[in-house]
């Protein structure tokens, strides 16, 4: 790696428990009854929320007096009080001067903060005007269910919210693009007032993930993943033991996953605890990116981004947006990870073919009690790549690095020729797998997705054609113990499983990002609990 990405003053002082920003925590309660709400508020601050936001058009039969009164007193939190309009999103439907008379009760009866929509806030302001509690502030609000508008036009909407009396700034936009949530924190970030910006919708997510870094107010977290008041809101518990939400800092690096569809990605949950365990100024995030380009030439500080996973559907066009690129990789066509480095450029790897490759040298150096020292044990072996997609090309390449001879058989034949002529192999059918057998001792590596779950009595090889192999690697990892994996046991096989590749490949993108050794531990003992 050359330089380390990460010095002294990047690790944490604080560890578990402790805070390193003021950004508060709110969790909207949408419960329709009072019960209902008492029940959600006491879970909201077991959870570790900061807030609790009573969501009064979320009730059925409210009765403002009773229901307030008992609703602010016996919140264990602090109370914001919203009583939204179905104009601005919301549920409620009735007069105007009822909605605005519950939400001054609700000042006069405790709560911390009114949050108040921007159309009626100049009204709303003056009629509380020399009435306000101390330390009681009023949230003016705006939602745009639709889209981010220009960084101006947001500009001219803070304006407008700060000009109304607002205590607090609240701007709510939609992303259509995970790089519309940089307009909104372009402008307020600089804002003179308390601002909550939020970004709605899956490609928004960064923005309330983040929003400790960028200075914001608050951010919400829902009580339970069905129970969010805004489209892609985050579970209050995931912001807190998933995304490290109370580490995040102004100078915290930002590192992700970036892909389409990314939602499923287990990598934040294995790097977040890392950077956590060891004191590491920085946290991971899931991005869903439509456009890579776009997406590298608006996020391109140093500390966001400083480095990313690529899954699908990015790994071999992202190729174009990098500075350097591994040999190897670039061979391949595929890249799955990408450091920005001190100088500002983006460097990227394969991690997938040192992750398979390195698996199965220590399978075969297990068997034959070889040191690493010696050099690869699959120098000159006969190595078998059934497949020839992404991982049948990181396995084919990386066999031939490592001096193997490679065969490569696939299903389509083409497709086997094509990457058996680059790595100066032999291609053959798939079918043709079972009679092939010039030599005892080679080395077969599945990369096809046959005997992949819901499939799992499908293999690509019959059980008897296995006795000319000495070590059977399975790049499948639903299910862990494959059909070929259990017959090739039962055939007294060295055995190799795709979970170490996928394990392995993450132990490479940690030291790529960190310049450190992964907390290999760690990941395993993550990954065999939320496998
Ligand atoms: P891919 O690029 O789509 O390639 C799929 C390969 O499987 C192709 O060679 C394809 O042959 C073959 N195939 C698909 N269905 C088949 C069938 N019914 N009969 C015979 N061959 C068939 O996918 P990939 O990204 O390489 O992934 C392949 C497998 O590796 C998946 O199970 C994936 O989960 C696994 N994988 C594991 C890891 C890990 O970390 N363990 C990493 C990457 C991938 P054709 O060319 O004829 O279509």
């Amino acid at each position: 790696m050359g330089s380390l990405p990460f010095t002294v003053s990047d690790l944490q002082t604080s560890v578990s428990g402790v805070r390193s920003n003021p950004t508060l925590l709110c969790t909207p309660l949408m419960g329709t009854t009072v019960e209902q709400m008492l029940t959600e508020m006491r879970k909201a601050k077991e959870i570790g929320a900061d807030i609790v936001e009573i969501r009064l058009d979320c009730l059925r039969n409210f009765s403002p007096a009773q229901d307030l009164q008992i609703l602010i007193k016996q919140s264990p939190l602090p109370t914001l009080v919203t009583y939204r309009p179905i104009w601005e999103g919301g549920q409620y439907e009735g007069d105007e001067n009822k909605r605005q008379d519950a939400l001054r009760l609700a000042m006069e009866l405790g709560a911390s903060y009114i949050d108040v929509e921007l159309e009626v806030a100049h009204e709303f302001n003056n009629s509380i005007y020399g009435k306000k509690p101390q330390n009681f502030k009023v949230i003016v609000s705006s939602h745009n269910f639709h889209n981010t508008p220009s960084t101006e036009a947001i500009g001219n909407l803070v304006a407008r919210i700060q000009a109304s009396g607002a205590d607090i700034v609240k701007i709510a936009t939609t992303a259509l693009d995970i790089t519309d949530v940089a307009r909104v924190l372009q402008v307020t970030v600089h804002s003179q007032v308390p601002t909550i910006a939020i970004v709605m919708g899956e490609r928004g997510l960064i923005s309330r993930l983040l929003s400790p870094k960028f200075g914001g107010y608050l951010t919400y977290g829902a009580l339970e993943a069905g129970a969010i008041s805004a489209p892609g809101q985050p579970t209050a518990k995931d912001l807190l033991d998933l995304y490290n939400f109370r580490l995040v800092k102004p100078d915290t690096k930002v590192y992700g996953i970036i892909g389409k569809p990314v939602g499923h990605s287990k990598s934040p949950l294995l790097f977040n605890a890392a950077f956590k365990k060891v004191g590491l100024n920085a946290v991971y995030v899931h991005l869903l990116v439509d456009d890579v380009e776009k997406f590298f030439n608006t996020y391109s500080a140093p500390d966001f981004i400083s480095g990313c996973s690529c899954t699908i559907p990015h790994k071999e066009v992202a190729i174009k947006c990098m500075d350097t690129i591994d040999p190897i990789a670039r061979k391949i066509g595929a890249i799955n990870n990408i450091v920005r480095k001190p100088d500002g450029k983006l460097t990227a790897f394969n991690t997938d073919y040192i992750g398979a490759i390195e698996a199965i040298e220590d399978g075969l150096r297990e068997s034959n009690g070889s040191s690493p020292a010696v050099g690869s044990p699959l120098a000159g072996k006969l190595f078998v790549v059934l497949g020839a997609g992404g991982a049948g090309k990181s396995l084919a390449y990386g066999a031939k690095e490592k001096g193997a001879r490679v065969v490569v058989a696939n299903r389509t034949f083409e497709r086997a020729k094509d990457l058996a002529d680059k790595v100066g192999g032999q291609a053959l059918t798939l079918a043709e797998i079972e009679n092939f057998h010039p030599e005892e001792g080679m080395i077969l590596a599945n990369t096809t997705s046959v005997g992949m779950k819901p499939k799992i009595n499908d293999t690509p090889i019959p059980k008897h054609a296995l006795k000319h192999y000495s070590l059977v690697f399975d790049a499948i990892y639903t299910p862990k113990d494959t059909r070929l994996l259990r017959e090739a046991k039962e055939s007294g096989k060295i055995i190799v499983y795709g979970t170490e590749m996928l394990i392995r490949q993450g132990f490479e993108q940690y030291k790529n990002f960190t310049g450190l050794p992964a907390p290999e531990e760690l990941f395993r003992e993550l990954m065999s609990k939320h496998a």
